[in-house]
């Protein structure tokens, strides 16, 4: 019962919508860190305003001052700045409807709600917690919906006015009407629901002077000129009661556009509290920013066919995303995260960035200070090997081998950075050493497994050396490992010149030459 009064009616789609003037906006509670849903979020209403030579404005939220984050208002702009998304509004940027933090507008708030208390269509109310809770447990007992009963909305004039001059602590409500009302979900299609029916007159104003979320949201899209109100459905709910709050200010609403939810692969919610979902998680995992905004786009719908039917993830960019973006074609099924594709467009994009001059030399860069991070603390710079053009070669050869870059420093591929510097094995034999290298030098660059692998053979065979033993011996001089790639496999990453050079020190070493 309980349900169904609480369900609200969702009838066929009408799809169009104005788009001229458009500003739309990134409304974030800084009550936490940017996590996936929010990003789409931010990302849809970007290349919309994008799309039509519109602003995004980014706004924060922070009315529940007791669940405020401390260094989440930076964190979510160093966020969405990584993402590429471009705010031309906000609390850094400026622009002519701030501040842009609802904290630092709330005489604005003050001198809209006194409008509606002059208009009699917001009241104080008395009440206190334990009547409030009382009523709620009264409900609950009966079967009821537990909700406000609206009691105050009875007071007089003189009886509100001695109750302030003592002081008494009081909230301001707005008086919901109680037909059944509608609006035009851009994306769901009509929705009918009955506030009245489901929730008592709600609070604007609470009793520490911060007005609620949809009090503070009604007012400030409206000041802020927002034309086109999109985000999550979890908001849906709310509209009915801000579409009442426009009537009564006689303000004409933006359009809404409620975006499905993101769930797992598995059909499971999707949880703020995951750490892993947090972006900062996924940059500080060599993520590329493309990779995810592909990841989310890919999976949240609302692009044209050419990217929707892409069965082999393509990383498109931003300007591409912004010519694909179509509202009419977001579906109001929720949109299902496959975690293993986001690997995909990242690999995806580290190819595309080694095909550039200027980004392959940052890639190299990257490279570089992650094997330092890596490996600095535990051997010396001087057995790093770090040359560009080496790191140049090795990001090539690995690009189809890595999910992100960090995979480059994993423990399987340390020997390619570190030169080993003692021999794992006992009673080596040198002089097989001395005549490989020998050997060595008078080939050609060797690039390819499987004659490498027959060189090898041939080699062990005309000197009579037993193959596995020497394989062991030269595994150890190359790499300092016991186990990992093959020989074979380990020259061709190391080419000629490196690996010549490990055979090198090794020799020196056994000759006590440093
Ligand atoms: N402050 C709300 C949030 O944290 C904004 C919802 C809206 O966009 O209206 O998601």
């Amino acid at each position: 019962m309980l349900k169904l009064m609480r369900s609200i009616k969702c009838n066929s789609n009408i799809r169009t919508y104005k788009t001229d003037n458009v500003r739309v906006r990134f409304a974030p509670s800084p009550t936490g860190y940017l996590h996936l849903g929010g990003l789409r979020t931010a990302l849809y209403n970007f290349l919309f305003a994008k799309k039509y030579n519109g602003k995004f404005i980014l706004r924060i939220e922070d009315t529940d001052q007791t669940r405020l984050v401390p260094d989440a208002i930076q964190q979510l702009q160093n966020d969405l700045n990584w993402s590429g998304i471009e705010i031309d509004e906000g609390p850094s940027q400026g622009g002519c409807f701030g501040p842009y933090i609802q904290s630092s507008r709330l005489s604005v708030y003050r001198e809209h709600v006194h409008f509606l208390l002059d208009k009699g269509l917001a009241y104080h109310c008395f009440c206190s917690d334990r009547r409030l809770q009382l009523l709620r447990r009264e409900a609950l007992r009966a079967h009821e919906i537990p909700k406000y009963d609206n009691r105050c909305r009875e007071l007089s004039l003189d009886e509100v006015k001695t109750k302030l001059d003592k002081g008494e602590v009081s909230c301001i409500r707005f008086k919901i009407n109680e037909n059944e009302e509608q609006f035009n979900d851009l994306i769901y299609g009509d929705i009918t629901y009955n506030v009245s029916l489901n929730e008592g007159d709600p609070v604007i104003i609470k009793s520490d002077g911060y007005p609620t979320y949809h009090f503070a949201n009604v007012v400030d899209d409206h000041l802020m000129k927002i034309t086109h109100v999109l985000r999550g459905v979890e908001w849906q709910i709310s509209t009915i009661k801000h579409v009442l709050l426009y009537r009564a200010f006689n303000w004409n609403p933006p359009l809404f556009g409620h975006l499905p939810l993101l769930m797992n692969a598995d059909g499971t919610k999707l949880s703020k509290r995951q750490g892993d979902i947090k972006i900062s998680h996924y940059r500080e995992n060599n993520i590329f920013p493309l990779a995810m905004i592909n990841f989310i786009a890919h999976s949240g719908g609302g692009f044209s066919k050419d990217l929707e039917r892409h069965l082999k993830p393509r990383c498109y960019s931003i300007g591409e995303l912004v010519n694909q973006f179509d509202l009419t074609r977001i579906k109001s099924h929720s949109g299902k995260l496959m975690m293993e594709r986001l690997l995909e467009f990242n690999r995806h994009e580290l190819k595309r960035r080694l095909h550039s001059v200027e980004e392959e030399h940052n890639l190299i860069l990257q490279v570089k200070e992650l094997v330092q991070n890596a490996f600095c603390g535990r051997v010396l710079e001087s057995s790093l090997q770090l040359n560009q053009e080496y790191i140049r070669n090795i990001l090539h050869w690995a690009v189809n081998r890595i999910d992100k870059l960090s995979d480059i420093v994993s423990k399987d591929l340390e020997f390619i950075w570190v030169i080993p510097t003692e021999l794992k094995i006992e009673e080596p034999d040198m002089n097989a050493v001395e005549l490989f290298k020998a050997k060595l030098e008078n080939e050609e660059e060797l690039s390819e497994k499987n004659s490498l692998n027959t060189f090898l053979k041939n080699f062990c065979e005309e000197n009579k050396i037993k193959f596995s033993n020497f394989m062991k011996l030269l595994r150890s001089v190359l790499s300092g490992l016991k186990e990992g790639p093959g020989v074979a496999e380990m020259i061709v990453i190391l080419g000629k010149k490196n690996t010549l050079r490990r055979l090198e020190t090794c020799l020196n070493k056994s000759k006590g030459i440093s």
